[in-house]
């Protein structure tokens, strides 16, 4: 038996980065992007007010427009989305919104709150404002380029694309990506009790839950599932639905029938098919019977235990990193992210493996198993948030720190 850690390592190992393709931004959600992505103008691209305002010199507000003297005449407006068509001289102001592109000449902005439009006079230019309280040189501008630099990395190779990060690049007039191709991973669920929901149920039969979790999970991830049909537990069968499923995905996670049972087929289908093991087993509860391998083409296959729970969190640990890995995420933020928090309750853990149990983190952080842990218990896999990692031979006090990951 191999630790998580060299199970990890084992996988991470035989991952290829898979090719680029490049899409619209509008199709980039959740995409690994596999270039640096420059920005292609300045930001802001030009000079323009912060505020609702006028655009002044500085220096005019000790001379003009203070209350009581002289006003600054209003010679202009450029609203957003125009190119001024005037400029500010001495003694004169343009009225501007946030937005709008600095006139030749202004120096500042003064927020329209800070002014008193005096009554036009009749014949005059424009109307006049005195000021109420004073701008500071480059008050209210934004600088062109003041953020970002044209040709300048806006994202990073091997990040993921969020709502937030897309809405920098197209507001750097990013219109495609180039991102890394889903990698294609076929479910095939071995069982011959297992049924589809919605059918009535036989003896000694229970409904199919797996590939539902694993095509939600994989979709989480990056991949792209292909659910396969049921496999009952014969060799050939079993070996029939791994050639299928590799004809059509670079890679095939199966459930179930990788543990020790006489109907347990998985391992010896996947090398009569030609493939080799590259690990089987790994130290760790749930979880223990897994199992990973290549074809000579390359492609991979990722055996998860059949007992619900124990798939979904070898799925968080083992799977779901390989995933980021082929897309491009660097092998250090691929895998699950380990914090150290404080325990809510006491918790034991008389086995010598690692037991990964599913908790929830309280209002003020503390970190609680949920009680029922068994592998077979959906039900706390289906309420938790996070795995933690309890050692062999322990008993934790509440209050200890422990080790726990979030399910994402
Ligand atoms: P196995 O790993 O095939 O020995 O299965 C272990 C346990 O998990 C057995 O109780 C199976 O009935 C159950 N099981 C296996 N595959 C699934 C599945 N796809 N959905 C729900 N239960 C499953
Ligand atoms: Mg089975």
């Amino acid at each position: 038996m191999i630790t998580l850690e060299e199970a990890q390592q084992k996988i991470l190992g035989e991952i290829v980065t898979l090719p680029s393709e490049i899409v619209s931004i509008w199709d980039a959600e959740d995409r690994v992007v596999s270039e640096d992505v420059l920005s292609r103008v300045d930001l802001p691209v030009f000079d323009n007010s912060a505020m609702d305002g006028y655009a002044l010199r500085a220096s005019d507000q000790g001379v003009y427009g203070v209350t009581g003297q002289l006003g600054l005449r209003v010679v202009g407006e450029v609203p957003a989305g125009a190119a001024p068509n005037c400029e500010v001289q001495e003694g004169c102001c343009v009225r501007v919104f946030t937005g709008s592109m600095l006139p030749a000449g202004a120096d500042a902005v003064i927020m329209q709150e800070d002014v008193t439009v005096q009554e036009r006079v009749e014949g005059s230019h424009g109307p006049l404002i005195s000021i109420k309280e004073h701008v500071k040189p480059w008050e209210n501008v934004r600088f062109q380029g003041e953020e970002i630099k044209y040709g300048s990395v806006i994202f990073q190779k091997g990040g993921r694309l969020k709502a937030e990060s897309m809405a920098l690049l197209s507001h750097a007039g990013v219109d495609t990506v180039k991102v890394t191709r889903r990698p294609i991973v076929g479910i095939l669920a071995t069982g011959a009790e297992l049924i589809e929901p919605g059918q009535p149920l036989g003896p000694g039969q229970i409904y199919e839950s797996a590939r539902l979790a694993y095509a939600a999970l994989l979709k989480e991830a990056g991949a792209e599932p292909r659910i396969f049909s049921i496999i009952p537990d014969t060799l050939e069968d079993t070996c029939n639905a791994f050639k299928n499923a590799f004809e059509e995905c670079d890679w095939v996670l199966t459930s179930g029938g990788v543990s020790v049972g006489d109907y347990d087929f998985v391992k010896a289908a996947f090398e009569a098919i030609g493939g080799n093991s590259v690990f089987w087993k790994i130290s760790m509860k749930p979880g223990k019977p897994f199992g990973m391998g290549r074809l000579n083409s390359g492609k991979l296959w990722f055996g998860a235990p059949g007992n619900p729970v124990s798939g979904l969190v070898s799925f968080h640990l083992l799977v779901a990193p390989a995933v980021r890995h082929a897309l491009g995420v660097p092998a250090s933020s691929a895998l699950p992210v380990w914090r150290t928090g404080t325990l809510g309750s006491g918790i034991q853990n008389p086995g010598n493996r690692r037991h990964f149990m599913r908790g929830i983190m309280d209002i003020e952080s503390r970190i609680t198993p949920l009680p029922k842990q068994a592998s077979h218990r959906l039900s706390s896999m289906s309420g938790s948030d996070l795995l933690i990692d309890i050692p062999p031979a322990s008993a934790l006090e509440a209050g200890a720190k422990i080790n726990y990951t979030f399910f994402n």
